[in-house]
């Protein structure tokens, strides 16, 4: 089973309105129908800039986060709905910063993603163990309990983001052969999660500092399915380098 390639781009708090518009026309550039599906996710106040660039091109663009509700009391955060008005058709959810540093739990994260999934969003829903984790032998068992709240997900918006958090930022990328041993892994979890059909569509992405030198080999993994890229993706360069490094995809392969 082919699933075409994701590659995601997460600026985090980075970017800026008047460089967006030449990375992404750069990008667009880039960006073939029978390549790996592409979307760039900015900070929130940079979305509206981008979308101009976008609209009716192959690079789609999303958030970085939402909430669970369509509105209310909830200062600072931004319900699904308005990215849906502004023109996203993404959004990430329980990335590993978000749990670190704003409580973001797997039930707070599938929240997020139910509602996103809802207003009509495709959600990349993020995992991944600490190294203290990795290093007790405690992997499978945080991505078997993070993974559960997958099961009220709607397999036909979702993707789902390995993140070893140690390799997040920090240089140190999983090796291809650890990025597949966990994404097998996970490919099994979902049969059971969301039945045999939607394990076989689903896209897993790998993410943590993979960079135009080391996505061939962990893309080229038959349970890798695209790549979640930080700090890579601010240099439409790079960016480009590793999209160009997903296999090809032809439709109905
Ligand atoms: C991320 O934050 O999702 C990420 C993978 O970051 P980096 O590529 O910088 O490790």
């Amino acid at each position: 089973m082919r699933r075409r390639p994701l590659i995601a781009a997460n600026w985090k708090m980075h970017g800026s309105i008047p460089a967006v518009q030449a990375y992404l026309e750069t990008l667009i550039g880039r960006v073939h129908e029978d390549g790996p599906e592409v979307v760039v996710c900015p900070p929130f106040t940079i979305l509206p800039a981008a979308l101009l660039v976008t609209t009716g091109s192959a690079v789609a663009v999303g958030g970085q986060n939402c909430h669970w509700e369509a509105k209310g009391a909830y200062t600072g955060e931004i319900a699904a709905e308005m990215l849906v008005e502004l023109g996203a058709t993404w959004v990430i959810v329980g990335h590993s910063e978000r749990r670190q540093y704003f409580a973001e739990t797997d039930a707070t994260a599938a929240a997020r993603a139910r509602a996103a999934q809802g207003a009509g969003l495709n959600a990349i829903y993020c995992l991944g163990e600490s190294l203290e984790q990795r290093e007790n032998g405690e992997t499978f068992a945080v991505l078997e309990r993070q993974s559960a709240v997958i099961a009220g997900l709607d397999p036909r918006r979702l993707a789902v983001a390995y993140e070893p958090i140690w390799a997040i930022g920090t240089g140190r990328t999983a090796t291809p052969e650890q990025a597949q041993e966990v994404h097998a892994f996970l490919r099994g979890r979902l049969v059971g999660l969301l039945g045999a059909a939607a394990a076989a569509t689903l896209r897993i992405l790998y993410g943590g500092s993979v960079k135009p030198d080391n996505a061939i080999t962990i893309l080229a993994q038959p349970d890798v399915d695209g790549a979640l890229v930080g700090g890579a993706s601010l240099d439409v360069e790079a960016f480009s380098s590793i999209i160009a490094a997903a296999p090809r995809f032809a439709a109905g392969a």
